[in-house]
């Protein structure tokens, strides 16, 4: 079932363009994220969908209806933002009670004639204390109501800004960048705890970031993007195993990125090795062929595909990265054995390594119209 159906989107500030033909389906509950690099226009879509700015031209349907015409506050969507935006001089509970205070609400009784009496109040002060109980123990800082902000740490400040925003109970959370003032172990840790808060509360997300292995850790959908416009939308593991075009097999992830020809039958030709390719494409084309480092086996020169002069060797923890060069092409290699420069080695790549992106000249590849891939097999 989907809760957000965005249909044909384009964005332009004056003549710049700043998102254009994004058509995206998301599912009751889902966690997705939009990634791509700074610029590349995913704020401006999430302040579409929370309201803050009006499509130039497209829809936006929230179960099933266009929303264009409501204003952010009568969208039953929150957002959670890159600073936090606490206010400094209330203490924690004023900070998340403070929408739950404006909130006016229908409550019908009934009077002593039996009469049915709809009034408008506010939410009652027991109501609040208990909405706010339980915000912060799904960000796991029971107790914290009376803290100063001033008293709490980023990633405290940041659970806060996050309390604040579910004690509504929004249908839909964005997330905007919201780990990027933290710490690298702030921010690891803090990626899973939100992955876990996602399943406590059962809402839907919609997670902004430009960090690749952010998404990949975090979503159950990824949305890359470039230049304003959608490159792929996948699974992580789809994402990077199957990258639709070169921008996205260079983004996410290493990837040795080869120039390779098609030539004869089936054939396609790169790093002085040639490959067969399951599929057909006209003979003559030029393309891309990705290949992720660690689908690279080093082998003796005699058994290798590849063959190619160890150039260097760099200890990684987990495993070695070692650069060959083969020809003009150098390829970059993970792998749990080391290696010895200057030593002539051969190189075999797992079929399912390797990828054809099939290009016609001089098309760029940034402009997202690359998108065929083949698998090559041996
Ligand atoms: P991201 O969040 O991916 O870093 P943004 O959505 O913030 O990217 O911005 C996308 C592009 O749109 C950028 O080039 C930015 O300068 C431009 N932009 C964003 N908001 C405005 C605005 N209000 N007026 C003019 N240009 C804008
Ligand atoms: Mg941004």
């Amino acid at each position: 079932e989907n809760i957000i159906e965005i249909k044909g989107i384009k964005k332009c500030f004056d003549a710049f363009v700043a998102v254009e033909d994004f058509n995206l389906e998301v599912k009751k509950g889902e966690f997705v994220t939009f990634l791509g690099p700074s610029g590349c226009g995913k704020t401006t879509m999430l302040r579409m969908i929370a309201g803050f700015e009006l499509p130039t031209e497209g829809h936006i349907l929230l179960n099933g209806k266009d929303i264009s015409s409501l204003p952010p506050n009568k969208r039953p969507i929150n957002t959670v933002f890159q600073r936090y935006a606490l206010f400094p001089h209330l203490n924690v509970f004023e900070n998340i009670a403070f929408g739950l205070k404006m909130k006016i609400v229908e409550v019908t009784y009934k009077n002593k004639n039996g009469d049915t009496i709809i009034r408008k109040e506010k939410l009652s002060r027991t109501v609040i204390r208990e909405k706010v109980k339980r915000a912060l123990e799904i960000v796991d800082l029971e107790g914290f109501e009376k803290r100063d902000i001033s008293t709490l740490s980023g990633g405290q400040q940041q659970r806060i800004a996050i309390a604040r925003a579910i004690v509504n109970e929004p249908e839909i959370l964005l997330l905007d960048e919201p780990l990027g003032a933290l710490d690298l172990k702030m921010r690891k840790e803090m990626q899973l705890e939100l992955k876990s808060m996602h399943e406590k509360l059962g809402i839907t997300f919609i997670y902004v970031t430009h960090d690749q292995e952010e998404a990949l850790t975090m979503s159950d959908k990824v949305v890359v993007m470039s230049d304003g416009m959608i490159q792929q939308v996948g699974t992580p593991e789809a994402i990077y195993n199957e990258p639709n075009n070169v921008f996205v097999a260079d983004f996410i992830g290493e990837s040795n990125i080869f120039d390779g020809k098609m030539y004869g039958n089936k054939m396609v030709h790169f790093c002085g090795a040639e490959f067969t390719c399951m599929d057909d494409l006209p003979v003559g084309s030029d393309v891309d062929v990705v290949v992720r480092p660690e689908d690279v086996e080093m082998t003796t020169m005699e058994k290798g595909q590849i063959k190619g002069t160890v150039r260097s060797v760099i200890f990684k923890g987990m495993h070695y990265e070692i650069a060959v060069q083969s020809g003009d092409n150098e390829i970059l290699i993970k792998s749990t054995k080391s290696a010895v420069i200057g030593e002539l080695i051969g190189l075999n790549i797992e079929p399912d390594g390797i990828h054809v992106i099939h290009s016609q000249t001089n098309i760029n590849v940034y402009d997202g119209t690359l998108t065929a891939i083949d698998k090559v097999s041996f």
